[in-house]
């Protein structure tokens, strides 16, 4: 660690000016704090993590200024579970979320969970959420009833509306379910403003986004702010404005990377233009790994095993970015591991707010973002799916997957140009352990070549079956809580 950054420890972690002789101290003013979340964005599609066919200066650049973490894990390779996890600093499944909520869900994030914004509202944040919801587009669950004093965005998936693939409208047959889904609203607040019926309509919403971001940054100068950008792209059916259409050499997928890559270069600019960029903690990941049965419209996993919807590293490892000048070094890579879960614990040490009662499972990250060599705060990761299925155990490098029915995307051609290909989504994995460190693509089990491994990492997940429970196993679990949820009173 460099002096510059220990000294910014030892002093307190607030940017403040330097009183004169007989002035009192200024209160410390806690960072702003910008999350932008994207959805079904791989580990490999940033230039900074080797993107092909297509650049992202604007977030290489957040990258080089502050740091770039390498192992960094979703809390589960699936949307509303993944998001689940980022606002709670929990594992989804402590708080009873599992999958993607559909439109006719009757359940959502209970409001008896501490989320990130409740929590920096102990500390006076105004707080806003901009784009895809998905825990619960009941009223009762939206962001205003979640901690949010703002809100603009889509409910849910923006692949959850009656339009097929090619942008036409979904068949009247029975078996078709998006049939039966209403146009997707547009939600301000706690009100449906807009239908967004046709590919068009979509190809205007990260535009949307970024203006309600801009202009929610420029009304808070003076007051601290959380800002949850959480993007419905590159999620399909993927829709691009005129701006960024055909500007890539990787097709549709392409120019919606630099479409987004445009967005965060906006709200960074604006945090500059309010001289605010200096105490701004800015956080750039996404909620879970490509869909590869897309194709070439699904983004790339840089080499990791399987995408989106299973619990290897391609499912579940994602780009992780912080800038946060005066405390992160520029250029700083962490290697370690950590995850979404942990960015709740992080943020209430940094700002001095209290941690939620209920019992949380992130850990506090700071000592990875400063740059500090010896910490280690994330020493074990439970890869839970489905409902409540353990189906691996990670410990520092090593991980055991066990035995378990779940997707692969191995033996099928992809789809394109927006329209599917086939998965499997009950394959039986057979148990293996992969060291991560000589093999991250998970290839080579070597189960029987480290049994005192096995061991450790069994143990591990016999303590998370005690308290998560594992469905696999047929364990309950103790401390599990509820959704909420609406009772059908008609
Ligand atoms: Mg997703």
């Amino acid at each position: 660690m460099s002096n510059l950054f220990r000294n910014s420890l030892l002093t307190g972690l607030f940017v403040s000016s330097v009183p004169a002789i007989g002035q009192s101290l200024p209160k410390p003013q806690p960072p702003n704090v910008v999350l932008i979340f994207m959805d079904d964005m791989g580990y490999g599609d940033l230039s900074c993590y080797g993107a092909l066919q297509y650049k992202t200066p604007n977030l290489d650049r957040l990258a080089s200024q502050g740091v770039r973490f390498t192992n960094f894990v979703s809390a589960q390779a699936v949307c509303s579970a993944s998001r689940a996890g980022i606002l709670t600093g929990c594992y989804p499944n402590r708080v009873g979320i599992s999958g993607a909520l559909m439109p006719d869900a009757k359940i959502g994030l209970n409001p008896d969970e501490e989320t990130i914004p409740e929590v920096l509202k102990k500390r006076n944040y105004k707080t806003a959420a901009v784009g895809k919801w998905h825990l619960g587009h009941l009223r009762e669950f939206l962001p205003l009833q979640q901690g949010f004093d703002e809100y603009l965005g889509l409910p849910y998936s923006n692949d959850m509306w009656p339009v097929n693939y090619d942008g036409k409208p979904a068949s009247a047959d029975k078996n078709d379910r998006k049939f039966n889904y209403p146009p997707l609203p547009l939600i301000d607040g706690n009100e449906k403003v807009r239908e967004i019926k046709t590919l068009d309509d979509q190809s205007e919403l990260t535009t949307l986004y970024t203006e309600r971001a801009v202009r929610f940054i420029s009304q808070h100068k003076k007051e601290p702010f959380f800002l949850y950008m959480a993007h419905s792209m590159p999620h399909v059916p993927l829709a691009v404005s005129s701006k960024f259409k055909g500007k890539s050499q990787q097709g549709m997928y392409g120019d919606v990377l630099m479409e987004i890559d445009w967005s965060v270069g906006e709200i960074l600019k604006t945090l500059e233009k309010n001289g605010l960029d200096k105490n701004t903690l800015v956080i750039f990941t996404s909620d879970n790994g490509p869909w590869l049965n897309f194709g070439n419209h699904a983004g790339s996993t840089g080499g990791l095993r399987e995408g989106k919807g299973a619990s290897f590293e391609g499912g579940q490892r994602v780009p992780c970015l912080m800038k946060w000048p005066g405390h992160i070094a520029p250029g700083t890579v962490c290697n370690k591991l950590a995850s979404t879960i942990d960015i709740l614990p992080t943020l209430a040490s940094i700002t001095q707010a209290p941690l939620p009662e209920k019992k949380i499972d992130g850990v506090n990250i700071l000592p990875l973002m400063l740059g500090n060599e010896a910490a280690n705060p994330r020493e074990t990761f439970l890869y839970y799916y489905r409902k409540n299925s353990l189906e691996a155990v990670r410990k520092g490098d090593w991980k055991l997957v066990f035995a378990h029915p779940g997707r692969t995307y191995v033996g099928f051609r992809p789809g394109a140009d927006g329209f599917p290909g086939s998965v499997n989504e009950n394959f039986q994995h057979e148990e293996g352990l992969y060291d991560l460190r000589r093999d991250p693509g998970e290839r080579y089990d070597v189960k029987e070549y480290y049994p005192e491994v096995v061991a450790e990492l069994k143990k591990i997940a016999e303590e998370a079956r005690q308290d998560l429970g594992d469905d696999i196993q047929k364990a309950e679990g103790k401390n599990r809580r509820e959704p909420g949820r609406i009772e059908t009173a008609k």
